[in-house]
């Protein structure tokens, strides 16, 4: 049996998702390589989660993206129960405020019929309201998508890595593709900021950066990535405005429109704006005034009353990979043999990722001529951290009598147990997750995502970690590189040498 050596650059939601395909075969050794600390920090880490139905994407002028969006929609619902990663289905709503909108807005229903999309249907002003009263009474309709879901993006990304390392991939954290080395028209692996991984087929996944990969091997030269910026308003989850399905506005040529939803964790989300930005402005996530201000106009065209601006608990924005066409390239090439483009990856990519996984697959399989052999024993289940949160004082109780940790609370705004906490970090350093963040552990247990932002358990989530990797208190990191939580005694000591003291 010939056995492949498969190396994926980028650890995101597209990457992720086709190391957990490829973990199906006995004969392929996978290794998923990314440059952050942790996976998922990229794209899929900002977005606004939506499980898009299908009938947004033009069959004619992007039909892969029809086709794989549809079919990813379908995909999630088995890989959310499979990987018990939190997710919800409520369906969305497409509001039109104008008879231009209205004009706008039936396009999609063409759409859907030819995607085959089920039961996407134009709905009016009283069925609008019954489907969602916290609508705007002056809405006159909605293009109403019964099969819109939600994820929550960084866990499905932890998920699907925990369950891919779990069925044999081998993950590298804080390893930096620079050049993808080919030889006698084959490629032969990657080199990397930690020396040479070999390589028989490299999938470059690697979001933002895909057109730097793609480039160093010389294939359509033509493609570039241009970052367009999106920006969102998240509040506390005790406002009281939730539209129970997902409401949006009428797209236009740059974007989906901007989106009111509920998060799977309650918190009422709004955003995403869509700006162009130059090419090389790829870590470009501050938020703007002009855009926040957008997004609250946007906003009052399709919500009844807004929410109070006072709640708003964290501002943040998200790139896309925006091609210069609109379209995914997705294209495995026979020259260099073994190079695999999966670039460009706009909206709907985290919807459509399972199914890019598996186009990847027959992609490989037809151009490289793959003879795989499945796995007879692949194990396509994860279960989620354990969490006292949502849970009654008897269930508290139990799981106390099993561990005590579960009873000392750590992060008071989300509910998050010191035993949590532990657990996140003993699944970090199982994938082989190099250096515990204190984010990762946010993204892991959402200790640090509530109203106070982590200001209460930071330092308690990185005292736990100091205890828990050996490494002081003051060189755990929260996010990336130097910055850590600090030893009071130890800055002042510094600034006292600099004459500042
Ligand atoms: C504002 C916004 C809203 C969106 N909303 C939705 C939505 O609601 N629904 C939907 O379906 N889609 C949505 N999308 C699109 C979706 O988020 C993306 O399609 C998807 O996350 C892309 O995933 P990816 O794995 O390709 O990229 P990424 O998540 O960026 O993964 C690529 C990874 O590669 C790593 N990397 C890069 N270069 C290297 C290198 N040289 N070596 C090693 N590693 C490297 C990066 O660090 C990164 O982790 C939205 C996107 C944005 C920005």
């Amino acid at each position: 049996m010939h056995r492949y050596r498969v190396a994926i650059v980028g650890a995101g939601i597209i990457g992720a998702s086709i190391a957990r395909i490829l973990s199906m075969y006995e004969n392929i050794d996978v290794s998923l390589i990314e440059k952050e600390p942790d996976v998922g920090w990229g794209v899929s880490k900002a977005n606004t989660a939506v499980i898009h139905p299908g009938h947004e994407e033009d069959p004619k002028s992007y039909p892969l993206r029809a086709r794989l969006c549809k079919e990813g929609n379908e995909l999630w619902r088995e890989w959310v129960r499979e990987l018990d990663i939190p997710a919800k289905w409520p369906g969305e709503l497409m509001v039109f405020t104008s008879d231009e909108e209205e004009k706008a807005a039936e396009k999609y229903i063409e759409f859907a019929k030819v995607n085959k999309v089920p039961g996407v249907r134009v709905v009016y002003r009283e069925e609008l309201r019954a489907l969602e009263p916290t609508v705007n009474p002056d809405a006159l309709g909605a293009v109403y998508a019964p099969t819109a879901g939600m994820i929550s993006p960084m866990e499905a990304v932890i998920a699907i890595v925990e369950n891919a390392v779990e069925n044999g991939v081998k993950l590298f954290t804080e390893t930096e593709v620079f050049n993808v080395r080919v030889s006698a028209n084959r490629v032969i692996g990657v080199d990397t900021n930690r020396g040479f991984i070999e390589a028989d087929v490299v999938i470059n996944a690697a979001g933002l950066y895909a057109d730097k990969i793609s480039n160093v091997v010389g294939v359509d030269t033509w493609f570039f990535i241009k970052p367009r910026r999106g920006e969102y308003l998240l509040f506390d989850e005790d406002v009281d405005i939730k539209p129970t399905r997902i409401l949006h506005t009428v797209p236009t040529l740059v974007t989906k429109g901007v989106y009111v939803v509920t998060t799977v964790h309650g918190n009422l989300m709004i955003g995403p704006t869509a700006e162009d930005l130059p090419v090389d402005a790829r870590e470009a996530t501050l938020t703007t005034r002009e855009g926040l201000e957008y997004l609250w106009r946007e906003a009052g065209k399709i919500l009844k009353v807004l929410p109070p601006r006072s709640r708003v608990i964290r501002t943040f924005a998200g790139l896309r990979p925006e091609p210069p066409n609109g379209q995914w390239l997705i294209k495995a090439y026979d020259s260099p043999w073994g190079f695999v483009n999966v670039a460009g990856t706009r909206s709907p990519g985290l919807t459509a990722a399972p199914a890019i996984a598996l186009h990847v697959l027959e992609q490989m399989r037809s151009v490289f001529d793959l003879r795989l052999v499945k796995k007879e024993k692949w194990n396509p289940f994860r279960k989620d951290i354990v969490r006292v949160r949502n849970r009654s004082i008897e269930e508290i109780d139990r799981l106390v009598e099993t561990n005590p940790d579960y009873g000392e609370i750590l992060c008071y705004c989300r509910m998050v147990s010191k035993a949590e906490v532990v657990e996140a970090i003993k699944r970090m350093k199982a994938i082989g997750v190099k250096t515990i963040t204190v984010d990762g552990i946010k993204f892991r247990t959402y200790a640090g995502m509530g109203k106070c932002q982590g200001s209460f358990c930071r330092w308690r989530v990185a005292l736990l970690v100091s205890k828990y990797t050996g490494v002081p208190l003051e060189s755990v990191v929260v996010k990336r590189g130097s910055y850590g939580v600090g030893d009071v005694k130890l800055l002042l000591r510094g600034r006292a040498a600099k004459g500042q003291g």
